[in-house]
C-alpha cells in the first residue's frame, strides 16, 4: 500500500490518478515525504477503480470478551491482594474470559497490550517497571499475545493427531494453522518445513512432528520472550545501551522460573528484575532534584550511578565482584544466590534513601 501510494503521488500530475490511504500511520509517513502533503488521503482511486483499506475491527463478541476480562481485572485489583495471589486470580478469572475463541485470527497487538497494562495497574506494579521486561518474566502465563499463540499451538497439535489439518491449510485464511503460522511470523519465527517454525536459537524452534505439546509450547514461549527482548532493546530505555550485547545463547540459558521464584519472596528484587528499580542518579533525570536525593547511599557521592552504587563504591557493605554479564549486573537475571541477596539489600537501601525509612515494598 505504501509503495503504491508513492508511485501514485509521484505520477499524480500526468496520470490524473488520485491515491488515498487509510492505514495509519502510513498516510502520516507518506505526507511527510511528499511535497504536497494535502494530496495524501485515506482511501484511493486508480484509473477509475476505488478501493479502501480499513483498520481491522473486532467483532462484538470479541469486544465483549475483552471487556469482561478488563472489568474482572479491575474488580480483583480492588481487593489489593499480594502480587502472586493476584496473578493467579487474574489468570484464572480474568484472562480466561478473553483467551478462548481466537482460532481464525489472533487478538490485535493493541488489545493484548491493553490487557497487559490493565494487569499492571490492578497489580499495582510500579510505573517504572518496563512492560517488555515484565512480559518476558511473567507474560508466558499472563500475556494475551503469548497465550493466544501457545493456545493455537495446542489446538493445531490436536488437529494433527486426528488428521483434521494438512500443511497446505496454512495458506487458507481463517484456519487455525493459518492463524498459528501468522502468529509465528509476527514474532520472528519462520517456517522452513511442515509444522516446523525456527527462531534464532535451536531451543526456540518449534517442531510439532517430534515434540510433545508441552515441549512445543515451552519453545514457543521462549521464542516469544526473545522477541520481547528485541522489543525492549528498541524501547529507548536508559538501560538498553548497557545490555544490548546480550547474546541469544545467554538469553536461552536464563532460568525464568527461578527468577520468578526468587522475586516472589523479595519485592525489592522483583522491582529490580522488571526494571522498576532506578539508581539515585536516574532519579535526578526523572524528577525535580529537590524531591529525591540523588547521591550514593553509601559514600554520599553527589550523583550515584547504578554501577557506582551497586558494584564499584568503596563504602558499600559488601565487596562482591561485579558479574561479567551486564544483564545480571543491571537487572539481576541469572544472578547467583549471593548476588541476589546483595542486589535485594542494595535495592532496598536505594529505595529507603530515596523515599525514607518508612517506605516499604510489598
Ligand atoms: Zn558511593
Amino acid at each position: 500500500m505504501f509503495n503504491l501510494g508513492m508511485i501514485g503521488v509521484k505520477r499524480l500530475d500526468f496520470l490524473k490518478t488520485r491515491l488515498r490511504l487509510s492505514s495509519l500511520p502510513l498516510p502520516a509517513r507518506l505526507a511527510a515525504l511528499v511535497p504536497a502533503p494535502a494530496t495524501v488521503q485515506a482511501d484511493f482511486e486508480v484509473l477509475g477503480c476505488c478501493a479502501q483499506v480499513t483498520r481491522r475491527q473486532n467483532s462484538k463478541t470479541e469486544d465483549k470478551r475483552l471487556l469482561a476480562a478488563r472489568r474482572t481485572l479491575l474488580l480483583i485489583g480492588n481487593l489489593r491482594w499480594p502480587f502472586e495471589r493476584f496473578f493467579k486470580a487474574a489468570h484464572s478469572h480474568a484472562i480466561s474470559k478473553c483467551l478462548y475463541g481466537w482460532l481464525a485470527r489472533t487478538p490485535t497487538q493493541k488489545d493484548s497490550w491493553k490487557i497487559w497494562a490493565d494487569i499492571r495497574r490492578a497489580q499495582r506494579v510500579h510505573q517504572w517497571a518496563n512492560r517488555f521486561l515484565r512480559a518476558i518474566l511473567y507474560g508466558g502465563n499472563g500475556h494475551l499475545d503469548c497465550l493466544s499463540g501457545t493456545n493455537l499451538l495446542r489446538i493445531v497439535a490436536k488437529m494433527m493427531l486426528v488428521g483434521q489439518t494438512t500443511w497446505s491449510d496454512r495458506r487458507c485464511a481463517g484456519t487455525p494453522l493459518w492463524s498459528l503460522d501468522h502468529w509465528f511470523s509476527n514474532h520472528g519465527n519462520a517456517s522452513d518445513a511442515p509444522y516446523v517454525w525456527k527462531s534464532e536459537h535451536e531451543k526456540f524452534t518449534v517442531n510439532l512432528n517430534r515434540m510433545t505439546v508441552c515441549e512445543a509450547r515451552h519453545a514457543a514461549r521462549m521464542g516469544w520472550r526473545w522477541y520481547m527482548w528485541q522489543r525492549f532493546l528498541q524501547s529507548g530505555r536508559h538501560e538498553c545501551p548497557e545490555v544490548h550485547e546480550l547474546c541469544v545463547d545467554r538469553f536461552a540459558n536464563f532460568d525464568f522460573t527461578k527468577i520468578r521464584t526468587e522475586a516472589a519472596t523479595r519485592p525489592a528484587y522483583r522491582a529490580l528484575v522488571t526494571g522498576a528499580m532506578l539508581s539515585p542518579a536516574c532519579l535526578q533525570n526523572q524528577n525535580d532534584q529537590t524531591l529525591f536525593p540523588t547521591d550514593c547511599p553509601w559514600c554520599g557521592t553527589p550523583v550515584g550511578h547504578w554501577w557506582h552504587v551497586i558494584w564499584h563504591c568503596n563504602m558499600r557493605p559488601t565487596q562482591l565482584a561485579p558479574p561479567t554479564c551486564p544483564v545480571t549486573a543491571r537487572l539481576g537475571w541469572g544472578a547467583s544466590q549471593d548476588q541476589i541477596q546483595w542486589l535485594t539489600l542494595a535495592s532496598e537501601a536505594i529505595w529507603r534513601h530515596g523515599h525514607g525509612a518508612e517506605a516499604a515494598f510489598y
